[in-house]
């Protein structure tokens, strides 16, 4: 048993007269429980957790809404319990009766807990801690760490990522970015709106097209913030353009550069399947591995694979090659200065390209003829989307660190932690930002 009491040196400032504190208020100054003193210890379930019992200095209780004292009416009977940051790899809870107090502005309610935001069972330092944890590693990881289940976890998290944001408004959007995205490996889909000058995600909307995105415009924005809207990315999808028009008409409208190009793959995919389906034994052989390498951006191609692809000429898979050397012009169009040059250009390898007798680069030319004009603006705008690929990625990165959520709530929430427009740990008092 614990008994008596522990001498500690002070402060340096002090080191000549030694404090003697006992163990309560050692516990008390290790663990930082301000307002509030420890008045008993007891070390539960074979020493696995420790339950700690706290009572209030003797200052008057506080208003929960509106953090001015109140009159003690009562202590309830029944003790509320709250789970702290583990110590040393013991769970540490929290014991406390609280009590009723009488408000001048809002009656009867139960007092302010310094330590944990209203109805919370854990304490704001386990918040900020499990949020910290989140952000950087899978939520089985993080879980294990706090000693709590995966489920409670996510549970948690999507309490307190919903009190945190909730009151929050949108503010100075003027670069739109909207996407959709799957999950539930890949047989859901979610719409994420982007505002593309802070690189951060503002909206996620359950569901794709245009009903979803359409509720994002009505009960998201006023009509003000509507107005102030210069510039929209999206997808080539009719739904998401015929939103931005119907919403945002002065908004200039940009196709989303990384949409454009995986299109283009696609086209070029299709053209190799083509070949493949056709090819023998021997054929097919030739053929093998082909597929990531035209998937491979210009930059980070290696010379082996050039040789490789030049081989295709003159083992005649020349349908593949066109295929492929048109895709690698079509990439010199992202890096023009000038809207008319670059206009010149388009207009060029898309003639080039209807004479190459591939049907699947034809039909990507009959895309780009469509949307030539929401294509060029990308000369002057392209900040835009690099951000948006760039958010991609790290959604992409959260995605497979749940590997696969089965809830929209799940995932939004990572999203939102990860790369949301509010700073999610930041809104925890800043005292019990523990890290
Ligand atoms: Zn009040």
């Amino acid at each position: 048993m614990l008994m008596g009491s522990i001498h500690l040196s002070g402060s340096p400032q002090s080191l000549k007269k030694e404090v003697p504190i006992s163990i309560l208020k050692f516990i008390q100054k290790l663990l930082k429980i301000k307002g509030y003193r420890v008045v008993d210890f007891t070390f539960n379930n074979w020493c696995r957790e420790l339950w700690l019992e706290v009572k209030p200095h003797k200052n008057g209780a506080r208003c929960p809404k509106c953090n001015r004292r109140g009159k003690i009416i009562r202590t309830f009977d029944k003790p509320r319990v709250w789970r702290d940051v583990p110590v040393c790899g013991k769970e540490v809870f929290l014991v406390y009766r609280p009590r009723e107090i009488n408000c001048r502005k809002h009656g009867r309610v139960q007092e302010n807990i310094p330590w944990a935001a209203q109805h919370a069972r854990v304490t704001y330092r386990f918040e900020f801690l499990l949020l910290n944890y989140c952000a950087v590693m899978t939520q089985k990881a993080a879980s294990e760490l706090l000693k709590i289940s995966t489920s409670t976890l996510s549970d948690i998290l999507h309490r307190t990522i919903t009190r945190v944001r909730k009151g929050h408004r949108i503010r100075g959007l003027t670069h739109i970015g909207i996407d959709e995205i799957s999950y539930c490996k890949g047989r859901k889909y979610a719409t994420i709106v982007y505002d593309l000058k802070r690189s951060c995600v503002l909206w996620v909307g359950l569901g794709k097209g245009r009903e979803t995105i359409d509720r994002f415009f009505a009960e998201e924005l006023s009509a003000y913030q509507r107005k102030q809207i210069v510039a929209a990315s999206c997808d080539m999808g009719q739904a998401y353009i015929g939103a931005i028009e119907h919403w945002c008409p002065k908004a200039t409208l940009v196709l989303d550069r990384f949409h454009v190009v995986k299109a283009l793959k696609a086209a070029v995919d299709e053209v190799r399947k083509e070949q493949w389906r056709k090819a023998d034994k021997e054929g097919r052989a030739t053929l093998k591995g082909l597929r990531w390498l035209l998937y491979r951006h210009t930059s980070t191609r290696k010379d082996d694979d050039v040789q490789k692809l030049k081989a295709l000429y003159m083992n005649g898979n020349r349908r593949i090659y066109r295929a492929w050397v048109l895709s690698d012009e079509f990439e010199q169009f992202w890096d023009f200065k000038d809207q008319e040059e670059a206009g010149d250009f388009l207009d060029n390898w898309c003639q080039t390209a209807m004479k190459s007798r591939l049907e699947p680069i034809k039909s990507f030319v009959k895309t780009v003829r469509k949307h030539r004009n929401r294509l060029l603006p990308f000369i002057e705008n392209r900040l835009t989307n690099a951000i948006a690929e760039g958010l991609n990625r790290v959604i992409k990165i959260v995605k497979n660190r749940a590997s696969g959520f089965r809830s929209l709530d799940a995932f939004s929430d990572m999203i939102f932690l990860t790369v949301g427009d509010v700073d999610i740990p930041g809104q925890i008092p800043a005292r019990f930002r523990t890290l």
